[in-house]
């Protein structure tokens, strides 16, 4: 038996999908399978080429309804009408120990809102999807998480011709901001409202059923996303594409396109290289996630009133400080709250900018300062300073000292993703060798561990990768 059902987005009125079967590939090839995953799923018995089948389109499921969701949104800044699933497709849930996932297809073909697109992923950009998926679950980041990469010997054109592969990935919702605008702008408040509800009952942990429950309902998706940014910030994650369609409503990480993890601290750096603006630039990160609540505030506005979404609104700046502040407190070790730790904490900011510092390592090697004048990062006049600040304050924690170096260590990874690493994986893979992307994800998922057979992937990208560029093409 196949765990996998019809979704109940399914039963939703017509207006919100297109029914639809897709289209597998003629010479599909296993790329890489998430056994983990597949097992906090329940799926470890089906096997591979079972799975495989399945998401190809060949193996069917009785009674399935996959589809594609309708949805519009607003893309750097500007409301584009028409979007929705181009290559996408919501294929079923499992109900697994974790509640509801859903079952995602990503390349599966041509749908009524592929305008004039393809249909089609490719290799490349399906392996950094699920590469970031996996380094964000290892550092405790909501994301949505591939199961399978399924590989074709079809060629796609993009800037050049690239191999097309298809992505099963889970996710607690693909609702996204945009669903809610589609339907704002299409002037159709009534469906605004069936999707409110539609959330407000299949997502129950989130939502909250009492008091004003579309008020609860935006109060939580603020919350939720101020969280989520908060935590990309304190990771030194940008995601690159935050337009409204790529917003879940859960305040899951996901669309992931030419995202980055930076390396050098900027908090100027922008990842994606159609952003010609800067908008979506690191720092603006928390700015836009408020900037993108507002547009969903506003496509509630059937549901809501000026002054409600002007209130809830106002929630977001204080969640996504508290939340940063906590977690930079985590990460310096700083359990006592002390007045002067916000200093403290831009101060070693302000170093690693100046200094062109990797923020990954600095942090990771501060655990050294603990003792040490210098770590291996602070060694100029001006971060020897901070260190002697950094251990006064020190002085002001009761943990021992051991257990310092432990929680550190727990919260400041040895390894993130460096764009680097995901392309030579890639490169590999186009040759048919997936080895390097299981020992890259090998390495993500034990993010903490010191992995001393694999310390050259914490280190700073080599020379050739520093001009590697990451575009929306995908
Ligand atoms: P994304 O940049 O992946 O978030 O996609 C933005 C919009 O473009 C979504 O509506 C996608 O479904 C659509 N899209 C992206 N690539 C393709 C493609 N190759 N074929 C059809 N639609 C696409
Ligand atoms: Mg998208």
């Amino acid at each position: 038996m196949i765990p996998i059902k019809p979704h109940a987005y399914a039963e939703l009125p017509q207006e919100f999908y297109n029914l639809q079967n897709w289209q597998g590939f003629n010479n599909p090839m296993l790329v890489i399978e998430n056994t983990q995953l597949k097992e906090e799923l329940g799926l470890e018995n089906i096997e591979q080429q079972k799975l495989l089948s399945i998401f190809n389109g060949s193996l069917s499921i009785k009674n399935l309804k996959p589809l594609s969701m309708a949805y519009s949104g607003h893309q750097f800044g500007q409301y584009v009408e028409q979007l929705g699933d181009g290559r996408g497709l919501l294929l079923g849930e499992i109900e697994s120990s974790k509640g509801l996932v859903d079952i995602h297809l990503k390349g599966a073909g041509k749908t009524p809102y592929s305008r004039f697109g393809d249909g089609r992923a490719v290799l490349r950009s399906v392996i950094r999807e699920y590469l970031c998926g996996e380094a964000m679950h290892a550092l405790s980041i909501p994301t949505s998480r591939a199961l399978m990469i399924i590989g074709s010997d079809e060629m796609v054109l993009r800037e050049k011709s690239e191999t097309a592969a298809m992505l099963a990935r889970t996710a607690k919702t693909h609702v996204r901001f945009g669903n809610f605008e589609y339907f704002h702008y299409n002037n159709k408040p009534e469906y605004v409202k069936v999707l409110a509800d539609f959330c407000i009952n299949n997502y129950p942990a989130y939502f909250s059923r009492t008091k004003n429950i579309y008020e609860e309902f935006f109060r939580s998706v603020v919350k939720q996303t101020a969280i989520m940014i908060a935590q990309w910030q304190a990771s030194g994650f940008n995601h690159g594409v935050m337009n409204t369609d790529n917003m879940s409503i859960l305040g899951e990480t996901f669309d992931y396109g030419p995202y980055g993890f930076m390396e050098d601290y900027l908090p100027a750096y922008v990842c994606n290289h159609s952003d010609h603006q800067g908008r979506y630039a690191f720092k603006n990160q928390p700015y836009i996630g408020l900037w993108n609540c507002s547009a969903l505030g506003h496509a509630l506005s059937s549901l809501l009133s000026e002054e409600a979404q002007g209130e809830i609104l106002q929630t977001y700046e204080e969640i996504f400080q508290s939340t940063l502040a906590k977690l930079f407190r985590k990460k310096l070790c700083l359990e006592q709250d002390q007045s002067e730790d916000a200093t403290l904490i831009q101060g070693l900011l302000d170093i690693m900018e100046s200094e062109k510092l990797d923020y990954t390592n600095t942090f990771r090697n501060l655990t050294q300062a603990l003792t040490n004048e210098i770590t291996p990062e602070l060694d100029s006049d001006i971060a020897k300073s901070w260190i002697v600040s950094f251990q006064e304050r020190q002085t002001k924690e009761v943990t021992p000292e051991d257990k310092k170096v432990i929680s550190m260590n727990q919260v400041n990874p040895k390894f993130i993703l460096r764009n680097y690493m995901a392309q030579e994986a890639i490169d590999a893979a186009e040759d048919s060798d997936f080895s390097k992307l299981e020992t890259l994800i090998a390495v993500l998922t034990n993010p903490f561990e010191e992995l001393e057979e694999h310390q050259k992937f914490a280190n700073k990208s080599p020379a050739w990768a520093q001009d590697l560029e990451i575009s929306c093409s995908s």
